[in-house]
């Protein structure tokens, strides 16, 4: 119940990185019940995806996150797997599948858990499927700004 009320949390993040004018993408990190890190977007394009942001931001503050959870409204991309890698997390929960949304999004529009899946150590991802309809409606507002 914790992990739906932390995906909440980044969901609600999506939401005020749109009001702000950036890409919806909101963040949490969190270890040990508590919340070190809560980010949004950068404006695009950016180094600074809510993800990388949150993994970096809590880094810095307690350092390796080794057993934190980082929760997304969007599955991570390639470099924000990547960067929590290093940190030392290995659990990622999240609300809308890469695949649920444009390829334009990512790297690669390819799906690249295959690859996630040879790293030397595991990261466990989960997908909330329950909190997908409420993080995807913050994405297609987004979309109808860009039009
Ligand atoms: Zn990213």
């Amino acid at each position: 119940m914790e992990d739906i009320k932390f995906l909440k949390q980044a969901i609600k993040n999506s939401r005020r990185s749109l009001d702000e004018g950036n890409f919806p993408a909101g963040a949490v990190l969190v270890k040990d019940g508590q919340v070190i890190a809560s980010t949004v977007s950068s404006p695009y394009p950016s180094l600074f995806h809510a993800d990388s942001k949150a993994v970096t931001e809590a880094f810095n503050k307690i350092g390796p996150l080794k057993g934190a959870t980082l929760y997304i409204g969007l599955e991570s991309c390639l470099m924000c797997t990547g960067v929590a890698y290093w940190s030392g997390i290995r659990r990622i929960i999240y609300a809308i599948p890469k695949s649920k949304v444009s390829g334009e999004y990512y790297e690669t529009p390819i799906d690249t858990s295959p690859l996630f899946e040879k790293f030397n150590d595991k990261i466990k991802f989960i997908h909330i499927k329950e909190l997908e309809k409420e993080a995807m409606s913050v994405v297609k507002e987004w979309e109808e700004k860009q039009k």
